[in-house]
């Protein structure tokens, strides 16, 4: 496990979108960045998941979180611009965004992939994650020390046999997070880096491997410790780099 204890006012008023944020490790993530302060940004499809974690935001005692419920599957630019017009508007800035949603799309091998679920995949895991990332630019540049960390996994860094777009995805998401942090490095204040969570149970681990005993992985609320060190100010200056949660 990455070794790392966070204060407990590690994110104080920073203002942190989560994408993916209404089950998951994208629910857990949110949930701690609340913990230690922050003010956090509910991003997701299903609008019911992401109420129910502002909801236990709240009854942990932090403050109400905003929620924005998009499909990325079908978002389109003035939905990104949407968004950044009412984070302005709310907070005026961004000090930190991690894309976490994904469709993990067929197990299969490439030739039996339908060109709709190979599109689908990129859409969401790739596309949404760029489109977001630039309409919210702006906003990460208004801060003094921003953060934006990639979701990966250990496909996207070698690929495997029947992993499919979701291994293509994850290898463009290392593709971005590199772009990403090379033009930033040296003139701004934001950082990119990428982090593999590792084998975590979650309904995504679930339909991955469906034989397998849940209680094998590490629950989302046990790696959270590289989630806050990267999202934190102990990660200033940390850029381009791949991370793994354990
Ligand atoms: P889950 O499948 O449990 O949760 C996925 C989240 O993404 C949900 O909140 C879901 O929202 C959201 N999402 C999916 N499609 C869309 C969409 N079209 N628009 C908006 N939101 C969407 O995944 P995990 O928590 O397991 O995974 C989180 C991240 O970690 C992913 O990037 C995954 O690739 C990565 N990862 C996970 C591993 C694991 O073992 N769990 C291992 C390696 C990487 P909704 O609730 O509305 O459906």
């Amino acid at each position: 496990m990455f070794e790392y204890q966070a204060p407990p006012n590690l994110l104080a008023d920073r203002v942190i979108l989560v994408t993916g944020a209404g089950r998951g490790i994208g629910a857990a993530a949110a949930e701690a960045y609340a913990a230690h302060g922050a003010k956090v940004i509910l991003l997701g499809k299903t609008a019911a998941n992401l109420q129910a974690v502002a909801q236990r935001i709240v009854g942990a005692g932090h403050p109400r979180p905003a929620v924005f419920e998009l499909d990325l599957e079908h978002a389109g630019t003035s939905d990104y611009e949407k968004l950044e017009v009412r984070i302005d508007d709310e907070f005026g800035r961004l000090d930190g965004l991690l894309h976490n949603a994904s469709l993990l799309g067929p197990r299969a091998n490439l030739d039996e992939i339908p060109d709709a679920d190979f599109i689908q995949v990129m859409q969401v895991n790739v596309n949404a994650t760029f489109m977001l990332t630039r309409a919210m630019l702006p906003l990460l540049h208004r801060s003094t020390d921003a953060s934006v960390i990639f979701t990966s996994s250990s496909v996207g860094r070698k690929g495997r046999a029947q992993w499919g777009a979701y291994a293509v995805s994850k290898f463009a998401t290392e593709g971005l997070m590199q772009t990403l942090a090379d033009e930033l490095a040296g003139s701004s204040l934001i950082r990119a880096n990428s982090l593999n969570p590792g084998g975590t149970r979650t309904d995504m681990r679930a339909q991955a491997y469906p034989g397998e005993d849940p209680q094998r992985n590490p629950r989302p609320e046990e790696i959270m410790p590289v989630y806050l060190y990267l999202m934190g100010p102990d990660s200033t200056g940390v850029n381009g780099q791949a991370f793994d949660a354990r």
